[in-house]
């Protein structure tokens, strides 16, 4: 019976690594020139992405695995270029949540990142699995090195109770941990506190 030969890959491991370091470095340029450094882009996407439990300095801090420094010092600078707001939560008085204002929104319509989504979104299924899938052990790899939690969405969270909450205002979903309910838009949004079910 004739051997069954061994797939050989057509890309090294470390071919795909300096792409995606290539990649990056050319987006980063790219955020230069539409007027925020990188880590005022990414704190910027970061308030448009994250749950109302998780739309805090600290959330972000833990987020972007920076400093406390650094996070202050970018917010500031969002703040004066009036692209997010913030605002004391209710019933905490010491406690700020972040918010996206009008021309916030507009900036994240010119996200340079969203170029590659484009592009992504032209891949075949299969192949946006696959590359989900080898990114996304990438990335759990560099976060259980330095002990950072996941930030996911509700949907693969195990405190997440689908269709949990049908008559509360804020549901129809349930969140064990918050003990709070969770609308269909929220759920898709991700979490500090999510934990892998
Ligand atoms: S279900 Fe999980 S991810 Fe969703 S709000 Fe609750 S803790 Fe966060």
């Amino acid at each position: 019976m004739a051997k069954k030969r061994k797939k050989v890959a057509t890309q090294s491991a470390t071919g795909v690594i300096q792409s995606l370091e290539r990649v990056a470095r050319l987006m980063r340029s790219e955020e230069f020139e539409i007027g925020l450094n990188p880590a005022q882009w990414e704190a910027l996407r970061y308030v448009a992405r994250a749950n109302r439990f998780s739309n805090s300095s600290i959330a972000l801090t833990k987020f972007l695995g920076a400093t406390k420094g650094t996070i202050s010092q970018t917010l500031i600078a969002l703040e004066r270029k009036q692209l997010i707001t913030k605002t004391k939560r209710d019933g905490e008085r010491r406690s700020i949540a972040l918010g996206l204002t009008d021309e916030g929104l507009e900036m994240l319509e010119q996200d340079p990142w969203q170029q590659l989504i484009t592009i992504v979104e032209t891949f075949k299924p299969k192949q946006i699995d696959t590359l989900g899938k080898a990114t996304g052990t990438l990335l759990t790899s560099q976060l259980d090195k330095k002990d950072l939690p996941s930030f996911g969405v509700c949907q693969t969270c195990r405190f997440f109770r689908e269709k949990g909450a049908p008559t509360k205002a804020e549901g129809p979903h349930f969140c064990l941990l918050f003990e709070q309910g969770l609308s269909k838009k929220e759920a898709k949004k991700i979490c500090c506190e999510h934990e892998v079910s």
